[in-house]
């Protein structure tokens, strides 16, 4: 039988090891040292044929771009190039990274909230497929770069239409309380300011309703707000725009191992084990839009339409591994009368006195979001994956930082206070953080001197290629004059 972790054709146990696509993870430790990210290029490849699958329930194209700032190593971005999947990018240096990959202009779509002037001239003389303009400040700056260039810029509006979803605060997008986009009536107005500008081709709108959201039903209501704001722009100016931008925020089951499972708040229960089909959500967001159209006979609107997504976690998120070693250990006694309050402990049903502490080599400086939002990462042996994993320890990173801790230690109870492994982990053993490819080393930093680590693409053949070098000590000091 499978474990609760395994994925077919993707990770495996042998001889009591993790296998990533039939490479030993231990293996891989050894040769690369830890902590050590291993991506999958296969599993990228799967995530994103598992998006593209929308294209079969809707009437209309279909322009999948992933979302670069989840995870924008090279290697990466060629590997999505590859895959035939285009790219969002949200600053000048991610655009500047796509074009020295390969993307082609029109494969590109420029997101951001504070974009510079050079941003945009870079953006509009690659010719990208659309810059999402944030205000209608921006838009009359990027207006008048178009002038200067003389070029025509390709602009789809983001939108902030109150929608909410069940995913973390700081997740949230589609808000007034959030810092991004504008106000329908804000847009219409810059679509009629803007209707006849040479320099300016308004062709879409865009929402982003959040990360990793639970459900899949704000994606119909976003959809439909996409489409009545369509509807709307064509009465007032007789403007027809050509995409609809429903943005990314699919989530990933980071809670496949339901072994910790009840030691989260239903809440975070249910955000953490999200897992539905984008094509389905998609699917029925296109039924609800379709239904909106007809009603409104309105159904020539949605002709020649491209529908764009903006996926990045539910791209990279399952496809990457860290792996960390084990450097230190020790025992404290737990405090007095803990043990019965403790309800962790109890069901876990152990009746020790004693907490045993495992010290890592991953810290938050390469997985931030288990710090700033209590981020769950499943962790397993890697060296003995058959063994029980019913061995509670409290798990802490390296830095010189009592929050580098794998629970949550405001006490709020947002992570499992202890982490189930198998008994008697010794220093020296290597452990898996699964469903790390998202968000980690994106925001990695050399925080306490910590040299940035190596990381590995495992190809579809199975050969191991390094796509980033481990720092040395000159990286820790590159950039400094002294
Ligand atoms: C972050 C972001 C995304 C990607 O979100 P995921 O949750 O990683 O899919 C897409 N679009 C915009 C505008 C974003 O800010």
């Amino acid at each position: 039988m499978l474990k609760a972790w395994e994925i077919e054709n993707f990770l495996s146990e042998r001889d009591n090891q993790l296998f990533i696509n039939g490479v030993s993870a231990v293996t891989l430790a050894e040769e690369y040292g830890t902590p050590l990210f291993v991506f999958s290029e296969s599993r990228i490849k799967y995530n994103i044929e598992r998006l593209k699958r929308a294209e079969n329930y809707i009437d209309c194209a279909l322009k999948v771009c992933y979302a670069a700032k989840a995870n924008s190593n090279m290697a990466i971005l060629r590997t999505v190039k590859d895959a035939n999947c285009d790219l969002e990018v949200n600053s000048g240096g991610e655009l500047w990274k796509a074009l020295q990959v390969g993307f082609r202009g029109e494969q590109i779509i420029f997101n951001g909230t504070s974009k510079e002037i050079w941003e945009i001239e870079a953006a509009i003389n690659a010719g990208i497929y659309a810059i999402q303009a944030d205000s209608l400040y921006e838009l009359s700056l990027i207006e008048a770069a178009a002038r200067r260039l003389n070029k025509t810029a390709n602009i789809s509006l983001r939108l902030v239409p109150e929608i909410e979803t069940n995913t973390h605060s700081g997740l949230q997008t589609a808000l007034l309380t959030s810092k991004f986009g504008m106000m329908p009536d804000e847009a219409l107005r810059a679509f009629q300011l803007y209707k006849d500008s040479e320099f300016l081709n308004l062709c879409g709108v865009h929402l982003h309703i959040g990360s990793q959201n639970p459900s899949a039903e704000p994606y119909s209501e976003a959809l439909k707000t996409l489409f009545e704001n369509l509807e709307n722009i064509y009465l007032e100016t007789g403007l027809k725009l050509s995409h609809l931008n429903l943005g990314g925020g699919f989530p990933v089951n980071y809670l496949r191992d339901r072994s910790q499972a009840e030691h989260f708040s239903p809440a975070e229960r249910e955000m953490f084990s999200a897992d539905f089909e984008p094509a389905d959500a998609i699917k029925n967001a296109w039924q609800i839009v379709k239904e909106a159209a007809r009603s409104s006979n309105a159904e020539n609107l949605l002709e020649n339409l491209t529908l764009l997504l903006e996926p990045g976690r539910s791209i990279i998120s399952d496809a990457g591994i860290c792996l960390t070693t084990v450097r230190n250990f020790k025992q404290r006694p737990l405090f007095s009368g803990k043990l019965e309050e403790d309800n962790q402990l109890s069901t876990i049903n152990y009746q020790l006195s004693t907490d045993h502490w495992l010290l890592t080599d991953a810290g938050f400086n390469i997985l931030l979001s288990m710090e700033t939002y209590k981020w769950y990462y499943h962790l397993i042996s890697a060296e003995r994956t058959n063994d029980e994993h019913d061995f509670p320890y409290k798990l802490a990173g390296p830095l010189c930082d009592g929050g580098d801790v794998y629970f949550d230690i405001e006490g709020e109870g947002r992570l499992p206070d202890y982490r189930l492994l198998p008994e008697n982990v010794q220093p020296g053993e290597v452990l898996a953080l699964l469903n790390c490819g998202a968000y980690s080393i994106a925001q990695m930093f050399q925080y306490n001197g910590r040299f940035l680590p190596s990381i590995v693409l495992v190809r579809e053949k199975g050969e191991v290629e390094l796509i980033r070098r481990r720092d040395g000590f000159e990286d820790l000091i590159n950039n400094d004059s002294w």
